[in-house]
């Protein structure tokens, strides 16, 4: 029996194969909208806009072997891995079961554009149980949720909601962008289909636009029709640039563990801060869920800053390392303010609702020594 082989080494090389002599060790970058055609073939062409292209197929193969899904594609844009995923699942008189926590583009396609195909969408609370049976209706056909949540850091417990999909006969679609499959693979969970707005950690630079949806043979299939006519292709020099990302996930996704980790319990210290959500903290809501469901916590951490939103412009100016932009999953540490980036659509009233104050600050932490972004903090906070 062929041996496992660990996360790394999948990272790395997928499913390792014998190479010819004097062949490239990385895979080429084919910037070639088009292939030579057998005369007489009926295959498929090789085409860009169909994600075929030997540099699509690397990185597909590899984000399958890492989340443990038959197959993957890769798309432009997380949020076109999103639509194209739910159009696969979804028919003109279906409704979709969300989470509420969920990305505010997800939320405005769900909300506003779904109408439009005849696909009913509505929203629950994703902590409370008993929400998700009482949501069902008769036309639901998939349920959607996103774990972890932004920007509050929720962890969600799919098995319960896998096992009520299961028995309803619903597929189950996970958006697990802020996990990345070192820190938790969804499949393994009774998920149907994973997304990732591989933008983010998957190719890990803040550099390139992409997504990716990992599921069965058929589900992808689907989405591959889709991805064919509806033109959401990625170009080969961005899947080429996450062929390289993706390499080095485990150890940028380890280490971002690891110094979240430090830079939140320093954050859990410090007065100015009244409130820290981070998972890996014993305080965090979810920390026994975490702990018992996670491989790591995550790079993503959030902060309440004492003063509100005055305070949190100062702390902001102060700083010199950590970097304000929105996005996250880079090299580079970022900040938000949530306030006026994802939840800028709701009222400050809707805001505290949804647990975000308004010196709330989310962080991305990035591949910096900790030592040095606590002191860029302790440095920014002296100066409020
Ligand atoms: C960024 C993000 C998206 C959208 O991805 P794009 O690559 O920007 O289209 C979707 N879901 C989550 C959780 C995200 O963080």
């Amino acid at each position: 029996m062929k041996r496992r082989l660990g996360f790394s080494t999948r990272a790395v090389h997928g499913d390792p194969e014998a190479r010819p002599d004097w062949a490239p060790v990385v895979v080429p970058l084919y910037q070639s909208a088009t292939f030579t055609n057998p005369v007489g073939s009926s295959q498929e062409v090789i085409y860009a806009r169909y994600g075929n292209n030997p540099n699509h197929v690397a990185i597909a193969k590899r984000l399958a072997l890492l989340e443990g899904g038959e197959a993957a594609l890769f798309v432009g844009s997380g949020m076109g891995a999103i639509a194209l995923s739910h159009l696969a699942v979804l028919r003109p008189g279906d409704h979709l079961l969300s989470s509420e926590w969920i990305y505010g583009g997800v939320q405005r396609l769900f909300a506003q554009e779904f109408g439009r195909f005849g696909i009913d969408v509505s929203f629950v609370n994703p902590l409370e149980q008993r929400t998700w049976k009482r949501g069902l209706k008769k036309n639901t056909r998939a349920i959607f949720v996103e774990t972890p949540t932004n920007p509050l850091i929720r962890v969600l417990d799919l098995e319960p909601i896998a096992s009520l999909c299961k028995t309803e006969g619903l597929a189950l679609v996970v958006d697990s962008t802020f996990a990345t499959p070192l820190n938790y693979r969804p499949l393994e969970h009774g998920a149907d289909v994973v997304i990732h707005s591989a933008t983010k950690y998957l190719n890990g630079h803040s550099d390139v636009l992409a997504g990716a949806v990992v599921g069965s043979e058929s589900v992808i299939e689907e989405v591959r029709k889709l991805l064919h006519v509806w033109g959401q292709a990625l170009d080969p020099m961005a899947a080429w640039l996450i062929d390289r990302g993706m390499k080095t996930l485990a150890v940028r996704v380890g280490r971002q563990n690891q110094t979240a980790l430090a830079v939140a319990q320093w954050c859990a210290e410090q007065p100015q801060f009244t409130a820290v959500h981070y998972p890996g903290l014993p305080s965090h809501a979810d920390h026994d869920v975490a702990t018992r469901i996670l491989n790591g916590f995550g790079g993503m951490l959030g902060v309440e800053l004492k003063g509100g939103a005055r305070a949190a412009e100062r702390f902001l100016r102060a700083l010199t390392i950590a970097t304000h932009a929105p996005s996250l999953g880079g090299v580079e540490t970022l900040v938000s303010e949530p306030r006026l980036t994802s939840h800028a659509g709701l009222t400050p009233d809707a805001r505290a609702r949804a647990g975000i104050a308004d010196g709330f600050l989310r962080f991305s932490i990035g591949l910096e020594d900790s030592d040095d972004i606590i002191a860029d903090f302790a440095q920014a906070l002296a100066q409020l």
